[in-house]
């Protein structure tokens, strides 16, 4: 199951999509304008977004283009019915994963996104970055500064879930139901006290601070909120 943005500004097709993705056990938000998706983008963690090109407010390329710059690491698959070969290029230029010519049967925009959402871990991108911090999923081992930090299972997947959300505020439930599996209710302390550890073992009075609490909304890895 993932969670996906969908930047579609066609009400029918938006539904129809929305619902076929839906059915896969997929969460789905929505979103209509290419500002309204920088937004949502910004704010919600993402495993992958669905950009339509041909938006109310312009181009999907904008968009895509200020999401990027905003730090958004995660795949974006482009779907629209321009497709001539200079379109593809600015896309895939500007930072989109792949790309989908409108008409498309649902099961071919079922299989891009299974091969997107796969890339996340594929060989080459097994080691996740920020600052002089590093994660390697294949060693599962973290260094900052070089040096090696020790972390225990739990706290290394919450470090791993942080990191592919990098710059995003994440929530408590989310946390809960993506690296704990669990509803919030019980675990809300758990968290708080494992993101309190995770935290003494990574920071040093001499390096920047990157793990941040976001009073009332959650935490976040990267840049100060
Ligand atoms: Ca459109």
């Amino acid at each position: 199951m993932a969670r996906l943005l969908l930047v579609e500004d066609e009400t029918a097709l938006r539904r129809s999509m929305t619902k076929g993705l839906e059915e896969e056990g997929h969460e789905v938000l929505t979103a209509v304008s290419g500002d309204e998706a920088v937004l949502i983008s910004t704010r919600e963690p993402l495993d992958c977004i669905i950009l339509d090109l041909l938006l109310p407010d312009g181009d999907g390329i904008t968009a895509l283009k200020q999401m990027r710059a905003a730090g958004l690491t995660r795949p974006v698959l482009i779907v629209t019915a321009r497709d001539s070969i200079e379109d593809r290029i600015t896309g895939l230029d500007s930072g989109a994963d792949d790309y989908l010519i409108k008409p498309f049967a649902f099961a071919e925009l079922l299989a891009r996104l299974r091969a997107l959402l796969r890339r996340n871990f594929a060989p080459g991108e097994t080691v996740l970055r920020y600052d002089n911090l590093e994660l390697d999923l294949l060693a599962r081992t973290v260094r900052r500064g070089g040096e090696e930090i020790v972390l225990t299972r739990r706290q290394f997947e919450l470090l791993e879930y942080l990191m592919q959300h990098l710059n995003q505020i994440v929530s408590r439930d989310l946390i809960a139901r993506d690296v704990w599996k669990a509803s919030t209710a019980t675990w809300t302390n758990v968290i708080d006290v494992q993101v309190n550890q995770l935290r003494k073992r990574l920071e040093r009075d001499s390096w920047k601070t990157i793990l941040h609490t976001v009073r009332g909304s959650g935490y976040k890895l990267g840049d100060p909120p």
